[in-house]
């Protein structure tokens, strides 16, 4: 498995925690926190930056399957993952770790969440993808929903 380059940890390391007390909990209003304020960090072009950090993530945790897919991002408590189309492929997150119950912002905020499908989709696929997110529980929808793009084979 390919490590980051910045932290050089895989995600088999990231994924081992030590805490016998606080065990593998923390609440989203920390993830929803985190992300905030490295947005505010990366100024322009943060949602760029986080699609494709978020691609790096999904392309290196080693899933398959769509079923792969759904089962990491419901153990990660990313949200509940379905696919809500197949032609045009279109896969759907309920209980978003993000937004789900933010107020209507007027527009979709998961860029990170977007990136992840897109690296996950590009290493089952073998071909470059682009995902974008059409409904967000941020742009007022009762759900996430990201509309995928496949580009062709990886070069
Ligand atoms: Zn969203």
């Amino acid at each position: 498995m390919k490590k980051s380059d910045v932290l050089e940890l895989s995600f088999e390391e990231m994924y081992n925690v030590d805490r016998p007390t606080l065990g593998r909990k923390a609440d989203v209003s920390l993830i929803r926190a985190l992300k905030l304020s490295i947005i505010e960090y990366l100024g322009f072009n943060a949602a760029s930056k986080l699609y494709f950090a978020g691609m790096h993530f999904g392309e290196n945790i080693g899933v398959k399957s769509i079923d792969d897919m759904k089962e990491f991002f419901k153990e990660l408590g990313i949200g509940i993952l379905s696919m809500a189309s197949e032609n045009p492929l279109k896969l759907r997150v309920e209980e978003c770790i993000d937004c789900a119950g933010l107020p209507n912002l007027g527009k979709p905020i998961c860029y990170f969440e977007a990136g992840v499908i897109a690296g996950c989709l590009e290493s089952i696929l073998d071909k470059k993808v682009k995902v974008v997110e059409t409904k967000c529980y941020a742009n007022g929808d009762d759900c996430c929903e990201f509309e995928v793009s496949i580009l062709n084979t990886k070069e």
